[in-house]
């Protein structure tokens, strides 16, 4: 009998123990973090407790197949569930839950909390990814663990951390990934293809972007991508925001956004990064949210483009001033 220490851990744990139909369900345009976080805690409940009903939920991704199949069900027929959001905040950025009559609602996740509250909320902003709080679940309760679920939830972790560099990496990060590699004997090295696979097509745009972002004065990169652009190069919308990381450590970058038109929808897509100033509050000035120092925004209006431009810009000469005044 496994004993529970933590407090918040012995909640979850309960509250999942408690219910017999449980619906899972993450944020819109899930990354990697978002589908193996899903699939991995409605596999690891579904070999826990094979009589309870558990669903993953959510638009399907093709690229993130490997993740496991998610669940097309009928949500009018599972009134009174406990639904489980995961790695995401607010509910109107939650997939797949249209007209789901829930009884309870709980929240595990590593973004700053906003209007999702449940009696059971698990908000840690210091884990790299919801992953590491899914495995750290699985770890330290009875929920059972297989290599398929470990190798989702490394998976995960990996990228939402992208490969250990991102600061929310710490101490516990390694510590359960140590754990859940014992505890699964994962062969981790061969995984890594599911996640770094890419088009030459992919590769030649990311040419496009490092040669046509410009890169104000005060440290700040941008670019916006017309729609043409993406269908020139053969890539998908998503893709802009799949590859921003790849431009950290730019010495003369401070903050960088992927402008990113989505025609049919009539929006911009916004992907922003820092090693700097915080961003999460121009990215929620803009429709948008995330962490402090990676954010997304939907903008509409050309006017907003260069506001927001303008507002990053500000920031960096902010940062910039305060850096120089402080040696
Ligand atoms: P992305 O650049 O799309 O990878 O997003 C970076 C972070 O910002 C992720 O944690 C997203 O969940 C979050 N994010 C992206 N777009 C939005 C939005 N429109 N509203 C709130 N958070 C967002």
């Amino acid at each position: 009998m496994i004993k529970i220490n933590n407090n918040i851990i012995k909640k979850v744990y309960k509250k999942i123990k408690e219910y017999q139909k449980i619906i899972i369900a993450r944020h819109v345009g899930p990354d990697p973090d978002a589908i193996a976080s899903t699939t991995a805690l409605r596999d690891s409940i579904r070999i826990t407790f094979p009589e309870k009903e558990v669903y993953a939920v959510g638009l399907s991704v093709s690229k993130f197949k490997y993740y496991g199949i998610l669940d097309k069900i009928d949500n009018e027929n599972y009134d009174n569930c406990l639904l489980i959001v995961l790695d995401v905040p607010n509910i109107s950025r939650v997939d797949g839950i249209e007209g789901l009559n829930y009884k309870e609602i709980l929240k595990i996740d590593h973004h700053p909390a906003e209007d999702i509250k449940g009696p059971v909320d698990w908000t840690d902003e210091t884990s790299c990814s919801t992953c590491q709080m899914i495995a750290e679940l699985i770890l330290k309760t009875p929920l059972k663990l297989d290599t398929k679920i470990a190798g989702n939830l490394y998976l995960g972790i990996v990228s939402d951390s992208d490969r250990f560099l991102l600061s929310y990496t710490s101490n516990k990060t390694f510590q359960i990934v140590h754990d859940l590699i014992k505890a699964s004997k994962l062969e981790f090295t061969s995984l890594y293809n599911y996640l770094y696979d890419r088009s030459l097509d992919e590769v030649r745009f990311q040419g496009y972007l490092a040669t046509n972002m410009t890169v104000t004065e005060n440290g700040l990169g941008y670019i916006i991508i017309p729609s043409d652009i993406i269908k020139e190069y053969n890539v998908d919308l998503a893709t802009p925001a799949n590859l921003i990381n790849n431009f950290n450590f730019i010495r003369e970058v401070i903050v960088w956004t992927f402008i990113t038109e989505d025609i049919k929808n009539n929006v911009y897509k916004v992907s922003i990064r820092s090693h700097g100033p915080v961003v999460n509050e121009t990215a929620s000035k803009y429709n948008g949210g995330g962490h402090k120092y990676a954010s997304g925004a939907r903008i509409t209006s050309k006017e907003d483009i260069d506001n927001f431009i303008k507002d990053l810009d500000e920031l960096c000469e902010n940062y910039k001033r305060a850096s120089i005044s402080n040696i």
